[in-house]
C-alpha cells in the first residue's frame, strides 16, 4: 500500500511537473515567436530600405519578404538567404567602387571651380579645405550625399557673384582713371555760384569709390550744367540784343515824329511867312495908295495888329516847335543813357567772361590760353627789341603719391600753395601759367645765360622748402625744371618743345633739379 500510495504521489508530483514544463515551454514559444515576428518585421522593412539598387536583389527580398509573412514558409526562404546574402555582397562591392569614382568625379569638379578667380575670398578658402576634405574615402553613400549639396552651395554662390556683377558693370583701372581726369576737368572749369556745390559733390564723388553709373550719370550732369551755362551766356546776349533793338526802335519814332511835326510847322512857317510878307505888302500898299492920314491911320493899324497876331502866331509856332524838340531830344538822351549802361553792364559781363576763361579756377594762376596769348606778347618783344626770352617747363615730383596718400583734395590744396609760391617769386614782367595737371610754365624775359639757372634754382628751393605737413607728416614737395632761351630764328613752339626734353631730362636725371637746354 504504501509502495502504491508513493507511486501514485510520485506520478502527480510528475504530472504537475510536467504541467508546469508545458505551461512555461508555451511561454518560451509565445515569447520566441514574438521576437521572431518583430525580427522578421524589420528584415522586411530592411529589404525595403535595400530597394531600388539593382533589379534582382529586389526581386529576391519580395520573395523573401511574402515567405516571411506566414511562419510556415519560412524553411522555403532559407535558399533564397543565400542568394541574396550573395547579392548583397556583389552589391556592396560594387556601391563602395561607383562611391570611390563618384569622390574622384567631385574632386574633378572642384579643381575647375578653383579656376573661378571671380569666386568671393571666403568661397575660395572654404574650396580648399572642401578639397582637402575629399582626400579621404567614402564609406557610405550619406558621406557622398552632403558634398554634393556643398559642391552645388559653392556653384550657387559664385554665380551669384557673377550675376550681381553682370548687373552693376566692372569698373575697370580705366574708368577711376577717368574719373580722375574728369574731377581734374571739372576744377578747370568755372561753373556758376548756384551750381559749385553740386560739383564740389561730384568732385568728391568721383575721386572715391565710383561705379560706372555714377560715372556715367555724373558725365551727363556735367554736360547739362555746361548746356544750361551756354543757353543763358546766349541769352544774355539774346537780352542785350533786343534792348539794343528797343533803345533803336524809340530813337527812330522820335526821330520820324520829330521829322514830321518839322515838316507840318515848316508848312506852316511859310503861311505864317506869306501872310506876314503879304500884310508888309498891304503896309507898303496902304501908305502909297491912302491919301488921307486918318484913314492910312485906321488902315495901318488893322494891317499891323494882323501883322502883330501873324508874328506872336509864329512865335507860339516855334515855341511848341521847340518844347517837341527838347522833349524828343530828352527822349533820346534817355534812350542812350539806358542803351549805355546796359552796354557797359554787358561788357563788364564779357570782361568778367574773358578773365575767367583766362584764369585757372583752381590755383588762380594764369591758364593755357593765356599762357598762348602772352607768349604771342613775349615772342614778338624778343623779335622787335631783340632781348633775350627764356621758357622753363616744370612739373611737380611723384605728385601722383600726394594724391594716392593723402587724398585728391590735400592733392589739390598743394597744387595752390605751389601755384602761390611759383608767383610770388617771379618779378612783374615775368609770367607763370598753369599749363595743365602739376605742370606749370614760366616765360622769362630779360635774363642772361648767367642768371637763368640761378632763378630756377632759387625758384626749386623755394618749393622745396615749403613746410607741408600732411596727416601730421613733414613732406617735402619738389620741382623739376626744364628751361630754353629762345633762339634766334625759332619759333616760340620750338623753345617750348626743347624746355619740354630738358624737363624729362631733369626727371631721368633724377628729378628735384633744373636742366638747362644750351
Ligand atoms: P613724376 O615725378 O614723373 O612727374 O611723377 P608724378 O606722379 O608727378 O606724375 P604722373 O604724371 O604720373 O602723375 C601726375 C598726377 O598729378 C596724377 C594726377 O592725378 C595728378 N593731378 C593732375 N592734376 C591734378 C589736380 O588738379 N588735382 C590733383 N589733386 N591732382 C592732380
Ligand atoms: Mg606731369
Ligand atoms: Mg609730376
Amino acid at each position: 500500500m504504501k509502495d502504491s500510495e508513493l507511486a501514485i504521489s510520485q506520478i502527480t508530483l510528475m504530472k504537475q511537473k510536467l504541467h508546469a514544463a508545458r505551461v512555461s515551454l508555451e511561454e518560451i514559444n509565445k515569447d520566441r515567436n514574438e521576437k521572431l515576428k518583430t525580427l522578421i518585421q524589420f528584415i522586411g522593412n530592411l529589404s525595403l530600405a535595400c530597394k531600388g539598387q539593382n533589379l534582382e536583389l529586389d526581386n529576391k527580398l519580395a520573395k523573401l519578404r511574402h515567405h516571411l509573412h506566414d511562419y510556415d514558409q519560412i524553411d522555403e526562404a532559407l535558399p533564397d538567404l543565400v542568394d541574396i546574402e550573395r547579392i548583397l555582397k556583389s552589391q556592396y562591392n560594387q556601391t563602395m567602387s561607383q562611391l570611390e569614382e563618384s569622390r574622384m568625379g567631385l574632386s574633378r569638379v572642384i579643381r575647375q571651380i578653383q579656376r573661378v578667380n571671380s569666386a568671393p575670398e571666403k568661397v575660395k578658402k572654404e574650396i580648399k579645405y572642401f578639397k582637402q576634405d575629399l582626400g579621404k574615402p567614402f564609406h557610405t553613400v550619406w558621406e557622398y550625399i552632403p558634398k554634393v549639396e556643398k559642391l552645388v552651395g559653392f556653384y550657387e554662390s559664385i554665380l551669384q557673384q557673377e550675376f550681381s556683377q553682370a548687373d552693376n558693370y566692372e569698373i575697370l583701372p580705366q574708368h577711376v582713371q577717368l574719373a580722375r581726369e574728369l574731377a581734374v576737368k571739372i576744377s578747370e572749369i568755372e561753373f556758376r555760384k548756384d551750381q559749385r556745390d553740386q560739383i564740389l559733390v561730384m568732385k568728391e564723388v568721383l575721386q572715391g569709390d565710383i561705379t560706372l553709373n555714377t560715372l556715367l550719370e555724373s558725365y551727363q550732369t556735367i554736360l547739362s550744367l555746361l548746356l544750361d551755362n551756354i543757353a543763358r551766356e546766349k541769352s544774355a546776349s539774346q537780352d542785350f540784343l533786343y534792348a539794343l533793338n528797343d533803345a533803336l526802335t524809340v530813337v527812330r519814332d522820335v526821330v520820324t515824329s520829330s521829322h514830321n511835326s518839322n515838316e507840318r510847322s515848316h508848312q506852316l512857317k511859310q503861311q505864317l511867312n506869306k501872310e506876314i510878307n503879304l500884310r508888309v505888302d498891304n503896309a507898303g500898299g496902304i501908305i502909297t495908295d491912302v491919301d488921307d492920314v486918318s484913314d492910312l491911320k485906321t488902315q495901318l493899324t488893322i494891317q499891323l495888329s494882323s501883322l502883330r497876331d501873324a508874328l506872336s502866331r509864329k512865335e507860339a509856332l516855334e515855341q511848341r516847335e521847340q518844347s517837341i524838340l527838347r522833349k524828343s531830344i530828352e527822349a533820346m538822351r534817355k534812350e542812350l543813357n539806358n542803351i549805355t549802361q546796359e552796354a557797359n553792364s554787358y561788357k563788364e559781363k564779357l570782361f568778367e567772361h574773358q578773365k575767367l576763361n583766362l584764369l585757372d579756377p583752381l590755383t588762380q594762376l594764369a591758364n593755357r590760353a593765356a599762357l598762348e596769348d602772352r607768349m604771342d606778347v613775349e615772342y614778338r618783344n624778343h623779335i622787335r627789341f631783340k632781348t633775350p626770352l627764356w621758357i622753363a617747363v616744370t612739373d611737380i615730383d611723384h605728385f601722383k603719391s600726394v594724391n594716392d596718400n593723402f587724398g585728391h583734395s590735400t592733392g589739390d590744396k598743394t597744387l595752390q600753395v605751389i601755384a602761390m609760391a611759383l608767383k610770388n617769386s617771379l618779378r612783374d614782367s615775368e609770367f607763370v601759367a598753369r599749363y595743365g595737371g602739376e605742370e606749370f610754365v614760366l616765360l622769362l624775359p630779360e635774363i642772361t645765360e648767367d642768371h637763368i639757372s640761378i632763378l630756377l634754382n632759387r625758384v626749386r628751393e623755394k618749393v622745396k622748402n615749403i613746410p607741408f605737413k600732411f596727416k601730421n607728416q613733414r613732406i617735402t614737395v619738389t620741382l623739376s625744371i626744364g628751361a630754353a632761351q629762345v633762339m634766334d630764328n625759332e619759333t616760340m613752339q620750338d623753345a617750348f618743345e626743347r624746355a619740354d626734353a630738358a624737363l624729362y631730362r631733369a626727371k631721368n636725371n633724377g628729378r628735384d633739379r633744373v636742366v638747362i637746354d644750351i
